[in-house]
């Protein structure tokens, strides 16, 4: 505790400085510049360092690499690995901004920029947390690992999917990986709700605009689906309620968004008389652990059919953009055993479990790595993430460090 303590300062320069780099993605900016730096930071804590492109994912380009970063300290033993990781990438900065976003200014307690929350502060936090055990020469049985990685804002395929995917995250090699994404510094998140992204198509059939009777309109067809998610699915959706203790409370219930929808001309194109021979949406359906990824899918196809069988002549497609279970590590892991008992130690009061709405890196760690223990732990508040002048408080960063050390202390004795 006292060696991070000691630490304060550099761990917040150190955070301020990854928020300086502009890693933006979309499309994925400056990643080589900032896996560099926490490779540096890495090597001089001692660790055996490997920077790792994401070769053979199409999003891996000259103009935009993807690299991610391990650091490892070896164990006393040949046991598997406490990894930490995260993600360096950030959402853009946007507007409404009256800071610097990049600038990584320190005032009032507080470390602004884009990223500052989440969550180039956690990244921080884990490093200085390992750095803060080997100042203080506590020896540790099982090795322990810091990952940088890219791209968990667009879904990770490149980052943490990809250190899954290349065995560097793996059962054998790994027993419990934390990502300090920033739930604050007395929750620990046991997991996520699943997520099913997909688009409908209603295909119709073109015809003069002024007889339109000859045609069939796939934007009425489209309504039909639409009437029957707001009438049917979503009040039924409502009722359902997980056992997963999500925050906030509203995404306890499964719920469904329409992200979009396109159908017919462009309102923008030089009109011409036609019915909309085509119209497709793009939905966001969030499922719970309890209806699971097949029950989510069927139901969905069922409502399509009941679409088509409402407005004959209208034929419906659906195709799939983005399907993750949902997740959720027992209780009595050990990883979150010790966490709590850290938060306790260090903050004084009973750590919360809590679980996403959304999913994030765990996904890949659970479903292809195959590693079970997998929570997020790190300073900074949730609500603060993507907004502007997003910040986390110096406080939280020293606090969450702190935890951090204890329990990856537990972890590897
Ligand atoms: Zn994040």
């Amino acid at each position: 505790m006292a060696e991070v303590e000691r630490a304060r300062d550099e761990i917040v320069d150190v955070a301020a400085r990854l928020v300086r780099i502009p890693t933006v993605n979309p499309p994925g900016e400056a990643y080589e510049a900032c896996a560099e730096a926490i490779a540096a930071q890495l090597r001089a804590h001692g660790a055996e360092v490997q920077v790792l492109p994401a070769t053979g994912r199409p999003e891996h380009t000259a103009a935009h690499p993807r690299v991610n970063v391990i650091g490892r300290h070896a164990g006393a033993a040949s046991a598997p690995a406490v990894h930490l990781n995260g993600h360096f990438d950030v959402v853009p900065a946007g507007l409404g901004w009256t800071r610097d976003p990049f600038g990584g200014e320190v005032a009032g307690g507080r470390l602004y920029g884009r990223g500052s929350c989440d969550m180039k502060a956690g990244l921080a936090a884990a490093v200085f947390a390992v750095e803060a055990l080997r100042r203080a020469g506590v020896a540790h049985r099982a090795p322990i690992e810091v990952s940088g990685t890219v791209d968990e804002e667009s879904g990770g395929f490149a980052g943490v999917g990809w250190l899954a995917a290349h065995g560097f995250i793996a059962p054998d090699r790994t027993s419990a990986v934390i990502i300090p994404e920033p739930f604050g510094v007395d929750r620990v998140c046991v997991g996520h709700r699943g997520v099913y992204w997909f688009e409908v198509v209603a295909h119709g059939r073109i015809a003069h605009g002024s007889m339109p009777y000859l045609g069939v309109s796939a934007i009425e067809g489209m309504s039909h689906f639409l009437d029957l998610v707001r009438d049917e699915l979503g009040p039924l959706l409502a009722t359902r309620v997980t056992a997963m203790p999500v925050v906030p409370e509203g995404s306890r219930h499964a719920t469904i968004n329409v992200n979009g929808i396109e159908g017919g001309q462009a309102p923008d194109a030089t009109p011409s008389p036609c019915v909309a021979d085509h119209c497709r949406a793009v939905f966001d359906r969030r499922f719970l652990l309890e209806e699971g990824l097949d029950r989510t899918r069927a139901e969905i196809a069922a409502l399509v059919a009941k679409a088509e069988a409402r407005m004959p002549g209208v034929r419906f497609t659906i195709e799939d953009r983005l399907a993750f279970d949902a997740n959720r590590t027992p209780d009595a892991a050990p990883v979150v055993g010790a966490l709590t008992a850290a938060i306790q130690q260090v903050v004084g009061r009973p750590a919360a479990l809590v679980a996403s709405p959304g999913t994030y890196d765990h996904k890949h760690v659970a479903r292809i790595a195959g590693v079970p223990q997998c929570v997020a732990y790190g300073p900074g508040d949730l609500a603060m993430a993507h907004q502007p002048d997003e910040y986390c408080s110096v406080e939280d960063i020293v606090t969450s460090t702190k935890v951090l050390a204890l329990a990856v202390m537990t972890l590897t004795e």
